[in-house]
């Protein structure tokens, strides 16, 4: 196989690249030194029966274009709205919420 491109790193950045490049028709490889993609953005299991999001842990950088333009739907992708987005514990043992609904957060604020 003769490569046109060949991406050093299969985090969401490399990836994106890939798929628009192979789409675009050329013959793209992606070398990944761990043994998943990702990047950052992964989920792993670090600690027996817990996955977490070891960097990122919301979807805010990912472009609504790239979702739509590359399928991702199709694949599998699926976001679940945080609601509440924020909490805050303090060390006196009270809390702030922030919700979705502005409503709530006013109220939450006004305590
Ligand atoms: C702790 C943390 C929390 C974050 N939280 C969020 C968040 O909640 N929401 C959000 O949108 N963004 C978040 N970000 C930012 C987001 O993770 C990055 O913007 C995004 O991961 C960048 O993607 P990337 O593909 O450029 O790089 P990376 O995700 O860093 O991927 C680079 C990849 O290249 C590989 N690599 C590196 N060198 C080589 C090599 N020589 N050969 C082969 N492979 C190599 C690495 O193993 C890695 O897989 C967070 C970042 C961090 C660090």
């Amino acid at each position: 196989m003769i490569w046109d491109t060949i991406i050093a790193g299969g985090g969401h950045n490399g990836l994106v690249t890939a798929a628009y490049l192979a789409r675009a028709g050329r013959n793209v490889l992606v070398l990944e030194r761990r043994e998943m993609v990702g990047g950052c953005s992964v989920t792993e299991e670090i600690w027996p029966g817990y996955r977490v999001s070891t960097g990122a842990y919301l979807s805010s950088l990912l472009q609504e274009k790239l979702v739509r333009e590359l399928e991702l739907v199709r694949f599998g992708y699926h976001v679940e709205p945080k609601d509440p987005p924020f909490f805050s514990p303090l060390p006196d043992g009270r809390h702030l919420f922030m919700w979705q609904d502005p409503a709530r957060t006013h109220s939450e604020m006004a305590k």
